[in-house]
């Protein structure tokens, strides 16, 4: 599933691109991603210029002056930019024409979503929950540890859930953690402000590389031009269930939590 350095990647991938390109033409090919938006919404686009595009947690803001486009890539989502004259293939669900240049939204598993909201878009339902950004500046050890005050949860599902911080999923969460020496199933509640502070940096420290290096393809990522991320070359313990521990060179380990493959290694995180 693409993760916030995923949807950052394809962000400033198009931005350049399409900003103050008037639409021409929003083709809904698949009516599942009709659901949340206004049945004449080709209309309300058509000609409207794009202002810019922003990012909240893992969902992609298309503002126009007359609403916003909210997209959530699901677990396989895409957004790719293609010349003027592209036919829509297989998955290809959606597209946005403008002068210049379409951007077409490919979703095998079509977990994805549209949205469409007129006025403040950070007060739609699905946005106005979200927990704070990992680069905003009040993210940090004290944040975390206050969050963390009343639960009982393993700190990785605790990374993981998008009240408390918006856009870690399962390989950043596991990334995260190996970089913070925390086992991913140790109880919040006995974390110390100290080791939140550790995390929050992490945190930082290892999305912002991932989005230099374009994020990650583990499944069926890629980045605007369809290319893959370069950041999987980078992952330490993600995927690496048998092999060498990059610091103490003991066996990476791998078990289930909350249903979802977590990576450790059993030395360096205690
Ligand atoms: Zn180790």
């Amino acid at each position: 599933m693409p993760e916030l350095p995923e949807v950052e990647t394809i962000r400033r991938g198009i931005i350049s691109y399409l900003i103050n390109q008037p639409v021409e033409k929003f083709i809904i090919a698949d009516k599942k991603f009709r659901a949340h938006l206004l049945p004449n919404i080709e209309k309300i686009m058509q000609g409207e210029k794009l202002i810019d595009i922003t990012r909240r947690g893992k969902y992609l803001l298309f503002n126009f002056p007359v609403g916003t486009l909210i997209i959530h890539l699901g677990m396989s989502g895409s957004l790719c930019l293609v010349d003027k004259n592209h036919i829509l293939q297989k998955h290809q669900h959606a597209a946005l024409l403008f002068p210049k240049n379409t951007l077409v939204f490919t979703d095998p598993r079509k977990f994805g979503n549209f949205f469409w909201i007129e006025k403040k878009p950070l007060e739609h339902e699905r946005l106005k929950d979200l927990g704070k950004e990992p680069f905003d500046n009040d993210f940090n050890g004290e944040y975390l540890f206050q969050k963390a005050r009343n639960k009982k949860i393993p700190v990785k599902q605790f990374l993981m859930e998008n009240k408390i911080v918006t856009g870690i999923g399962n390989i950043y969460a596991s990334e995260i953690l190996f970089a913070a020496k925390i086992k991913p199933n140790q109880s919040v509640q006995k974390i110390s402000l100290k080791s939140w502070n550790k995390i929050a940096e992490c945190a930082r420290e290892i999305l912002k590389a991932a989005i230099v290096h374009g994020g990650s393809t583990i499944h069926t990522y890629v980045n605007s031009r369809g290319e893959s991320g370069g950041y999987q070359k980078m992952l330490r313990v993600y995927g690496k269930e048998g092999k060498k521990c990059p610091i103490c060179k003991t066996i990476i380990k791998s078990f289930r939590l909350g249903q979802r493959s977590t990576f450790y290694c059993p030395r360096c995180q205690r």
